[in-house]
């Protein structure tokens, strides 16, 4: 295909969320009306990070949004780990919260490892429990990581076929890299998972039919790394000096290669929420 034939579409995240949410809101509908279920998300907070204070208020309004209940759990700065932990050890066992998230990063002086250990996997709507990550790995059905999961629908949407293409995924964080090479390799991609020490990295990615960048450096693959055609799914949010929000692509450059693209803001990032409505809605349901 050369770049002249190419006519590059925006994977607009702001459109499939709506059209998602508004399938969330008439299940939970039908789930209170029929079972006296009402989903209920807890969402716990420690410490003042500014970004934490955003991405939290914004769960707790879409919950609300859609009829899912909200627990917001704030807790100081100072909190012990038994503190913490006492908090989600509540959490798991009360009837009305479906899903716990706690949010990170967590203060230095916490091991948030052993804490979202101790969530209960049953409520571990954000996929990072190691049981979730577990079965996941072994194909088998799972809360999966939000962000990951979103990127998966958008490729549904557009009716991409992954079936034998060629992804490059850059980052290996448990929230992001590996949870959505394992969902792209479970779609039969052949996946490649790139990382800071990866060597001659834009070889990689300009043989690549799908390119996932979650590295948290802004613009940093490049146009003309991109393979004519590819789908590019950009993770990153960063913050420019202008104070805009940029993603780790190269949007200007990259978006007269690519077939597929999204942008920053309204690609990837408005999906993740979404997610997390719909893996507590299924966390709810499956109390039935
Ligand atoms: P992490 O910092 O946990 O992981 C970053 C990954 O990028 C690491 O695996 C790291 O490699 C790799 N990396 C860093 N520098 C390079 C480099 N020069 N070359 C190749 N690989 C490199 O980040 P996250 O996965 O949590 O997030 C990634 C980005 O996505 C951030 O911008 C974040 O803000 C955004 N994000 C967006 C979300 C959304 O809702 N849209 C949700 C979550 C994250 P190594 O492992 O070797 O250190």
């Amino acid at each position: 295909m050369s770049i002249q034939q190419i006519m590059t579409q925006l994977i607009d995240g702001k459109i499939l969320s709506e059209k998602i949410r508004a399938k969330i809101i008439e299940e939970v509908a039908a789930l209170k009306q029929s079972k006296k279920i009402t989903p209920g998300l807890a969402v716990i907070l420690v410490g003042e990070n500014p970004a934490s204070q955003v991405y939290v208020r914004n769960k707790i309004a879409s919950c609300e949004k859609v009829g899912m209940k909200s627990f917001h759990h704030t807790l100081p700065e100072s909190s012990t780990q038994a503190e913490v932990l006492q908090l989600i050890q509540q959490l798991n066992q009360n009837d009305q919260v479906h899903g716990i998230l706690i949010q990170l990063p967590l203060p230095k002086h916490l091991d948030a490892d052993f804490l979202l250990d101790q969530v209960d996997p049953r409520k571990d709507v954000d996929g990072l429990h190691p049981f979730s990550l577990g079965r996941l790995a072994a194909g088998r059905p799972s809360f999966v990581s939000c962000t990951p999961a979103g990127m998966i629908e958008m490729l549904k949407d557009i009716g991409y076929d992954c079936a034998g293409k060629e992804a490059v995924v850059i980052g290996r964080s448990n929230i992001v890299g590996k949870p959505i090479a394992l969902l792209l390799l479970a779609q039969n991609a052949t996946v490649t998972i790139c990382h800071s020490k990866t060597k001659n990295l834009s070889e990689k990615v300009k043989q690549a039919d799908i390119v996932v960048a979650a590295i948290g450096v802004p613009k940093f693959v490049k146009g003309d790394w991109i393979k004519p055609g590819a789908v590019v799914l950009d993770v990153g949010i960063n913050r420019g000096t202008d104070g805009k929000l940029v993603g780790d692509v190269d949007f200007e450059s990259a978006s007269k290669v690519a077939g597929w693209i999204t942008p920053v803001p309204g690609g990837v990032g408005p999906m993740t929420i979404t997610m997390l409505l719909k893996n507590t809605l299924q966390a709810a349901s499956s109390t039935l």
